[in-house]
């Protein structure tokens, strides 16, 4: 057997890393050869065990290198929970709590999980090919530099715009654009205004909706030298829906913004305030996919991560539901190695898991606009539901 993982991003990195624990050949490959400039972080909770389970003892203990603050520990991150504000007044609306929370900086993560796993970058997936030769049962993927990677079977890990779910789908694998604006840009601040704002902001996750039917976010992402406040690098998550035009506003990002923090309470409306003047604000698009089901090509041909559910932030959910992929694939994978399973079987039987997971797209997608209803606010899902997953596993 020889799995071809497409993508190095979290899903790929841990299906690889628990192949390799698992002593399964495969071949892990990714179209970067540098990291992309879009960053920020996640938070892991329910899936934290499964990931204890696919990552060797010594990454999986280390985590604590890739938080945004190396020093925070995961029970107190855990207590401190998820924080949802009234953005008018600062008031605590919601906090959803577990027993132990990790935030990860996405790219310090996806450094520390290649460790020790031979990531072949630079290959970006162009088209796939059934039988290899005479040998039917072999599946290959081909690179835009030419080269290939023939094995068993391959998993599509690339993420939202899934090029592996493009082959397997066509036109149904279009992800769909949700009707509001999205900013996602990091920045550092005054050493004082640092200092303060690390002290006010709950440590792991701090936003907030408004009466303007906005939602705003603010987030630390790095303290690359703890004792230099003025080095701590923080980001700023922020949607509004679109008018009926669907058009964004003319002129620069950052103005913008800092138009809608018109009756925002203090602390979000200083950091605002604080943003450097020339900080980089790319455009950004809230996506989804609804994930429709796929032809696995006799078990030859899946999907993990968002590849299989790519869904909206607000909930938590896309990394977690990643690692829940990847334990389950793994899983599959090694009862086909032991020979308890046909491989047909074994990738049938995981493709329904994760068209199951993917309820949560539709939860997500909810959440997110809940957040851009301030009337019905107290109806968005992560109230109900925190940040726990929707199916019971
Ligand atoms: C702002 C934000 C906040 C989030 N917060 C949370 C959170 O709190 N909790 C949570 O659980 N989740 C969260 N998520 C979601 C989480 O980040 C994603 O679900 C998770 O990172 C998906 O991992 P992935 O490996 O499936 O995809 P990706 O991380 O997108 O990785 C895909 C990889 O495939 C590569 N690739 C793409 N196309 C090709 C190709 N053609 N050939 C080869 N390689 C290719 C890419 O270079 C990339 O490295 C958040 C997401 C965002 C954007």
């Amino acid at each position: 057997m020889r799995v071809i993982v497409v993508g190095a991003g979290l899903a790929g990195l841990a299906i690889a890393n628990g192949l390799k624990k698992n002593n399964i050949p495969y071949a892990i490959v990714d179209r970067e050869t540098a990291p992309r400039d879009r960053n920020w972080a996640i938070t892991l909770g329910w899936a934290l065990p499964l990931f204890q389970k696919l990552l060797p003892e010594d990454l999986y203990n280390a985590l604590n290198k890739c938080q945004p603050d190396t020093t925070l520990d995961a029970r107190v991150a855990g207590e401190k929970g998820i924080l949802v504000r009234d953005g008018m007044t600062g008031q605590q609306k919601n906090v959803s709590r577990f027993p132990a929370i990790r935030r990860l900086n996405i790219q310090k993560a996806k450094r520390h999980l290649s460790t020790g796993i031979d990531v072949k970058y630079g290959k970006r997936l162009v088209d796939i090919t059934i039988g290899h030769g005479e040998d039917d049962s072999l599946v290959t993927a081909h690179f835009d530099d030419g080269t290939s990677e023939t094995g068993t079977m391959i998993i599509g890990a690339d993420g939202g715009a899934s090029r592996v779910r493009r082959w397997l789908l066509g036109d149904l694998a279009q992800q769909e654009a949700l009707p509001c604006d999205f900013m996602n840009f990091s920045f550092t601040l005054p050493a004082d205004v640092a200092v303060q704002l690390d002290k006010e902001m709950n440590p792991t996750v701090d936003v907030g909706a408004h009466p303007s039917n906005m939602y705003f976010g603010i987030f630390l992402l790095d303290k690359p030298e703890m004792d230099k406040p003025e080095t701590w690098i923080f980001y700023i998550l922020a949607t509004w829906r679109l008018d009926d035009k669907n058009e964004r506003a003319p002129g620069r990002r950052l103005d913008e913004l800092r138009c809608r923090m018109d009756g925002w309470f203090d602390l979000y409306k200083t950091v605002v305030e604080n943003v450097p003047d020339d900080v980089d604000i790319k455009p950004d698009q809230l996506r989804i996919w609804k994930t429709k089901p796929w032809d696995n090509h006799q078990g030859r041909i899946t999907l993990a991560g968002d590849a299989a559910h790519s869904m909206t932030f607000h909930r938590g959910q896309g990394g977690n539901l990643a690692i829940k992929d990847a334990d389950e694939f793994v899983n599959s994978m090694v009862a086909v190695q032991r020979g308890e399973k046909l491989i047909q079987d074994a990738v049938d039987a995981y493709d329904k898991g994760a068209l199951l997971r993917s309820e949560e797209v539709e939860i997500s997608r909810q959440a997110s606009m809940a957040f851009l209803d301030y009337e019905n606010f107290d109806k968005n899902p992560v109230f109900k539901m925190g940040i726990s997953p929707a199916m019971k596993f």
